[in-house]
């Protein structure tokens, strides 16, 4: 399980998704870099959800705030203040713990303080007894300085979730596109967390991006578009091809919700990193109208929302789906390997790697192959390489054996090959090769455009 991690991560350096950052320079830690593949499956994530969350529904318009904003909305959303904490790491499985709530529970456990502090407390993790670093305060929020003096005045933080932007736009998005709750306003960006144990690849990194909804409702409705959200996005992931026996729900105890949350529940997949099965990939929140009546108290604007129909004024409450982009490239990646096998030139079967993304995701819809390097059939593949290129995204290769091109196809999760080759010069058609089953069809050059467009939809 562990290796498979492992595979992903050696693949996605070989074959171009993923590099590690700065590695000319010995690599920044837990910081990662997307390749051409990486960025191609990326995008077509977040198409994908933008499509579905937004485009699809008359509910759901969509923002792109600033990842900057006024230090007033952060310690208005109390982020400044709950995301610092004094924070510890066990020395011996490196877990994070708050040290005062280390030191409380040994406290309500043993009815009176620990005398040594966190030396006399074992880590609730890894069961060591005193191997704790210093405790540290250590904010979640990455600062940054704005214009030429370095003082506390000039500080801004870089934004962890993209949602304040949505509440502080609230009231103007409401108005210009004239939706009443319950509706949803819709943004992906990079956030920034000062994370303590980045790492287990794009799992966990300081700089990412998040693709976040928030849906006004009618206080009361809450809980049953809450139900609906969870449903929508399950099925978002497994209606992608992501594979329901490795996806499950976690509720949020009440005694560890987050303070603005009134119910949270993750969808994990069962990423299997060393020591953990299962990682959360995206969280449906019920964020009540914590943040609205916030920002309306501390920006001294009014942020309610007046029901005509009712003929009463009600602070929305939220919804929030929130999932991040690595993650779910990550889960994606994971689901997609298959190992199986395939015919060689003289019919022998011989191991083939494969990644079965749906086609909507794949980085390459098609690949153009000219059966050889030849005068003939090179320019006529790259005629048609260049025709289709308008359309997908399409990789033309005539380096080394048919097969060996193929195997390099399947592993990086192209759906179609198109082979020109001899006959074709004469019968004006090609040899379309289908990923998963292996199955080749003969279609003609006139139709091969119409042939691909009804198997590339979305
Ligand atoms: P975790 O408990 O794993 O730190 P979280 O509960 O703090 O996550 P949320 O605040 O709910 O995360 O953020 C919503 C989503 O954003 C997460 O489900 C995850 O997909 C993504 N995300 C959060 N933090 C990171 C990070 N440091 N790196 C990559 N993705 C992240």
């Amino acid at each position: 399980a562990a290796d498979k991690i492992d595979t992903i991560v050696s693949l996605s350096k070989r074959r171009g998704f993923v590099f590690p950052c700065s590695e000319i320079y010995g690599g920044q830690r837990a910081a990662w870099d997307y390749g051409p593949l990486g960025v191609e499956l990326k995008e077509n994530l977040k198409r994908q959800w933008w499509r579905y969350m937004v485009t699809s529904r008359e509910d759901v318009v969509g923002i792109d705030s600033s990842v900057i904003l006024a230090s007033e909305v952060w310690e208005a959303s109390g982020h400044v203040k709950t995301f610092s904490d004094p924070l510890t790491e066990c020395l011996s499985c490196h877990k994070r713990h708050r040290a005062d709530h280390l030191e409380e529970a040994y406290e309500a456990k043993h009815n009176r303080p620990p005398a040594n502090g966190l030396a006399d407390v074992n880590c609730p993790n890894c069961g060591t007894k005193g191997q704790f670093t210093e405790p540290k305060q250590f904010s979640g929020m990455l600062a940054t300085h704005l214009g030429p003096t370095q003082d506390s005045g000039s500080v801004a933080y870089l934004r962890p979730e993209t949602a304040q932007g949505i509440f502080t736009n609230f009231a103007q998005v409401q108005q210009t596109s004239r939706r009443k709750p319950p509706f949803g306003i819709a943004q992906m960006g990079k956030s920034f967390r000062n994370e303590i144990t980045p790492g287990n690849f794009i799992f966990r990194t300081r700089e990412f991006e998040q693709m976040e909804m928030e849906f006004f409702v009618k206080p009361g409705e809450d809980e049953k578009w809450q139900e609906y959200w969870m449903e929508q996005r399950w099925n978002w992931y497994t209606g992608l091809g992501l594979r329901e026996e490795n996806m499950r729900w976690y509720e949020h105890p009440k005694e560890k919700l987050s303070h603005y949350s009134k119910r949270t529940a993750d969808i994990e997949y069962r990423f299997q990193f060393g020591g953990s099965e299962w990682g959360e990939l995206e969280g449906v929140a019920n964020r009540t109208d914590y943040d609205l009546t916030a920002h309306s108290k501390a920006s001294g604007q009014d942020l309610s929302y007046f029901d005509q129909e009712a003929g009463e004024r009600w602070t929305p409450y939220v919804i929030e789906p929130a999932a991040g982009v690595g993650r779910t490239m990550l889960a994606f990646l994971l689901d997609s390997y298959i190992e199986d096998e395939a015919p060689n030139a003289k019919g022998k079967l011989e191991k083939r790697t494969v990644m079965r993304f749906d086609h909507r995701i794949a980085p390459v819809k098609v690949a153009v192959l000219p059966l050889s390097r030849n005068p003939e059939l090179s320019p006529k593949a790259k005629g048609l390489a260049t025709a289709l290129r308008q359309n997908w995204n399409i990789e033309f290769d005539d380096a080394g054996a048919i097969g060996r091109r193929y195997r390099r196809q399947d592993e990086i999760g192209t759906p179609y090959c198109v082979t020109v080759d001899f006959d074709t010069l004469d019968d004006n058609a090609v040899t379309v090769r289908e990923r998963d089953t292996m199955k080749q069809e003969r279609v003609s050059l006139d139709q091969i455009e119409g042939y691909l467009a009804t198997r590339l939809v979305g």
